[in-house]
């Protein structure tokens, strides 16, 4: 356990154990603030399983805030969803209080498989909580900071803009779906697949968008793949079938491994680095708890461009993959660390 914690990284561990509630929550970093992570409610198949979740995704969320610039740490949540009946409330309030007992080391969000109404509950029993419903949900920002990641990445990849665009989807969830109605808006022409038919239905009719099956999805001729569905989709199996000159999407940890990026580089398919173009969702999120404005969190969002063309400029000069310098950045500004592809400081501003 020490070991997984030190290899990520990972400065504090907290566990609760309290009737159904088995919960874990992981505090990566606390350089830049308090951590801000979502919790995450899903069946695991071992408590390890969920441990290294927690770990890994903490780790995600101190390098996302670090390149959005937001004043948070990394952290996260996994609370191990219990088998049989339970009261989802109490659960939830149980929750509360183990955040509260932290003093506001960790402020907790919304993420697969909980809902507003969770947080609603947390809320009841401490303050260290984003997406409740008096904050709202952060999708709709992700989109926003998506569309504007995926402008910045084809006018400089294509010196293209959105409406000469042809874009896959690769899954029409909170964030897929609020994607596609602005990429449409924009004028661009989209390609999309879902497991739910309900939701690519809706696509067809509402876009005009071209529906292709969970497997065609990744062969489609077009500008920008998204994946806007699953982690780990890019792999050595995936990337063969690709007929796309970027990719950028919202899911997490879409690279399968590490080597995936360089592969992609070596393509010369711009990848944009995942945990960079979604992070519209957290800049929301720590905005409102900070009692942000509507428009002081679009200021915000909107220097995702210059981080992205600050990433993609040092990624063709050094001739090195966008998410190994995204990386580099990151770990620059968390620990000083130096970073081995770029050799002068003023390459650095961001
Ligand atoms: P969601 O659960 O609402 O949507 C996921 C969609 O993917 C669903 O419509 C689902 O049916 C579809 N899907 C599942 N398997 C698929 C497959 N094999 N092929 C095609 N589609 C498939 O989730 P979301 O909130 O839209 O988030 C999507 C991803 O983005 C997740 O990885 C999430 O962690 C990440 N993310 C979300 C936010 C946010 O603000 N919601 C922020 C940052 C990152």
């Amino acid at each position: 356990m020490f070991s997984n914690m030190k290899n990520q990284r990972v400065q504090e561990l907290h566990f609760c154990q309290q009737g159904p509630l088995n919960a874990v929550i992981a505090i990566h970093n606390l350089t830049l603030g308090p951590a801000l992570g979502g919790c995450r409610f899903l069946d695991y198949e071992s408590e390890e399983q969920a441990i290294t979740d927690a770990l890994r995704l903490a780790r995600g969320m101190s390098y996302k805030a670090a390149l959005a610039h937001v004043p948070q740490g990394g952290g996260k949540a996994v609370i191990i969803k219990p088998k049989g009946e339970f009261d989802r409330q109490k659960l939830f309030n149980q929750f509360g209080q183990f955040i509260q007992s932290l003093s506001g080391r960790y402020i907790t969000a919304m993420d697969s498989g909980t809902q507003v109404q969770d947080m609603d509950d947390i809320r009841s029993r401490t303050p260290f909580v984003s997406s409740s419903s008096n904050i709202g949900d952060p999708s709709g920002a992700t989109a926003q900071g998506m569309a504007l990641g995926m402008l910045t990445a084809v006018q400089f990849k294509l010196g293209k803009e959105i409406k000469d665009l042809t874009v896959a989807i690769q899954g029409l969830g909170h964030v897929g779906m609020a994607l596609a109605k602005q990429l449409h808006k924009e004028g661009a022409k989209l390609i999309v697949s879902d497991v739910d038919k309900k939701k690519t239905h809706w696509a067809k009719q509402a876009f005009n968008a071209q529906v292709v099956s969970v497997d065609d999805i990744y062969k489609q001729t077009c500008d920008v793949f998204s994946p806007c569905g699953l982690g780990a989709i890019l792999n050595e199996q995936t990337i063969g079938q690709l007929k796309c000159t970027v990719i950028a999407g919202c899911a997490n940890n879409q690279l399968a491994t590490d080597n995936m990026g360089e592969i992609l580089h070596q393509e010369n398919i711009l990848y944009v680095p995942d945990y960079v173009i979604n992070s519209g969702g957290l800049i929301f999120a720590s905005g409102r708890f900070r009692g942000l404005t509507s428009d002081q969190i679009s200021h915000e969002l909107f220097k995702l461009k210059d981080t992205l063309n600050k990433i993609f400029i040092l990624s063709k000069n050094k001739k090195v993959s966008c998410d190994k310098i995204a990386n580099e950045m990151a770990e620059h500004i968390l620990y000083g660390d130096h970073m081995q592809t770029v050799s002068s400081p003023m390459q650095l501003a961001i």
